[in-house]
């Protein structure tokens, strides 16, 4: 099967590529590139065109970081939803998180994951094992076997690893390995019982915080370890001013430090917080904008390295509580692309770069054969029309759950057709 790309605007980071190209695909391949109208058919052959007028044609975007829930909270989300979720969103691999029931922690639950993956996901999915034995932060996991079973990288996501020793010898593993240790940067006796950011507004609401200190210092003892011992640190969901500092040194010195940011500790800060709804509660926290400010100077001078959701799906009775039980977290897939090109708007990133950090560079930090539109490539490709505007539905997302802060907002950048292995997997339907 053939299928032409025609009349869109081709962005393609890993080769540089950013002008109107047709795009050919052979089974499920990409076959090549082409000025527009140019591309040579063989006679005779059939081929279907879609036609993407107004359009950038991208490779599929990767999120290095969601919770699909199963095995274990398949009421918040499955496999199976999650990548449809992702098809929505524009993107064409994930790599889930650890926290499940049971927790990633053995080689049987990371192939479990990967073979309900091929069965029901729509999207690849790649699986990220756990740094300790039920995420518990006492004994190792045993790395080398998860590695074997196809894990691309090592995290306790949702908690960090807060022993010192244990650490290192992770870093020790990681270097043998040349995969990247992801941490959930926060120090738990300064945020214990806390809900929010530590600030005026926390003692406004007379809520608990959660100050950035407690990022700032596991950042900090982390690129402590790391030097010593070598290996690769990448720091999930970034959120404070001084840790965006700390990588940005770590950087210089040619410590091998990457780092991600989520689409909310960019959008918005803890002001959100005022009217107690339960869908600004993540970890960590919405900060201030001071925060915000250096986050997106961070973005921009390559500090923070790629962009990716922390997707947390939740189900209704989680967090229709009072905002102190909720549950920490939002749903990302769906609204990560048009919330990242708000960046584009307020000129804090091109688009050209917006995409290199949602496609290319989160391949290359984890090693993937996936966000490039390079000849002979699996034709993952997202097609999104940068500037069609419109409302952020909750009730129309693909995930199981619906907890998003951003119901309601309007919006530009419309994901058009998501298309895995030359197969479209989703597309907008007319709206
Ligand atoms: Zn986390």
């Amino acid at each position: 099967m053939t299928v032409i790309i025609k009349n869109g605007r081709v962005i393609d980071p890993s080769n540089n590529l950013n002008e109107p190209k047709d795009l050919l695909i052979n089974k499920g391949k990409i076959h090549s590139l082409g000025s527009p109208g140019k591309l040579n058919i063989a006679n005779g052959e059939q081929v279907s065109i879609i036609d993407a007028k107004n359009c950038v044609v991208c490779p599929g975007l990767l999120d290095m970081h969601v919770h699909f829930r199963e095995p274990g909270f398949e009421y918040k989300e499955t496999i199976e939803s999650g990548c449809n979720s992702a098809a929505a969103g524009g993107f064409t691999s994930v790599a889930v998180m650890p926290n499940t029931k049971p927790v990633n922690d053995t080689r049987s639950v990371t192939e479990h994951i990967l073979s309900l993956a091929k069965k029901e996901g729509i999207v690849n999915l790649y699986a990220i094992a756990a740094i300790t034995k039920k995420l518990q932060g006492e004994s190792l996991s045993e790395m080398s076997d998860l590695k074997d079973a196809g894990a691309i990288a090592f995290s306790d996501d949702g908690r960090p690893v807060m022993n010192n020793e244990l650490m290192r010898r992770a870093f020790e593993y990681s270097k043998m390995f040349n995969l990247p240790l992801i941490q959930h940067s926060e120090v738990l006796d300064l945020t214990e019982g806390g809900c929010m950011n530590e600030g005026m507004v926390s003692t406004e609401l007379g809520l608990k915080g959660m100050p950035s200190e407690a990022e700032d210092i596991m950042v900090y003892r982390d690129i402590a370890l790391l030097e010593k011992t070598g290996g690769r640190l990448h720091v999930a969901h970034i959120s404070s001013k001084n840790s965006v500092e700390l990588v940005r040194q770590a950087k210089a010195k040619g410590l091998s430090v990457t780092c991600e940011v989520a689409p909310h500790h960019f959008t918005l800060t803890d002001e959100a917080v005022r009217g107690y709804d339960t869908n600004t509660k993540m970890s960590p926290p919405l900060r201030t904008i001071k925060d915000v400010e250096a986050i997106k100077e961070g973005l921009s001078d390559g500090t923070i390295d790629i962009i990716a959701t922390d997707h947390a799906p939740h189900d209704i009775v989680d967090k229709q509580v009072e905002y102190q039980n909720a549950c920490f977290g939002i749903v990302g897939l769906e609204t990560a692309l048009p919330l990242s090109l708000k960046l584009v708007e307020e000129k804090v990133l091109s688009i050209y770069d917006v995409i290199k950090k949602l496609t290319s560079t989160p391949a290359e930090i984890f090693n993937l054969n996936a966000g490039s539109l390079s000849q002979g490539n699996d034709a993952d490709i997202l097609i999104f029309n940068p500037t069609h505007e419109y409302s952020i539905d909750i009730s129309k997302f693909h995930s199981k759950s619906k907890n998003s802060p951003f119901d309601g907002w309007e919006v530009k950048g419309k994901v058009i057709h998501t298309i895995v292995r030359g197969k479209t997997v989703y597309s907008a339907t007319e709206d």
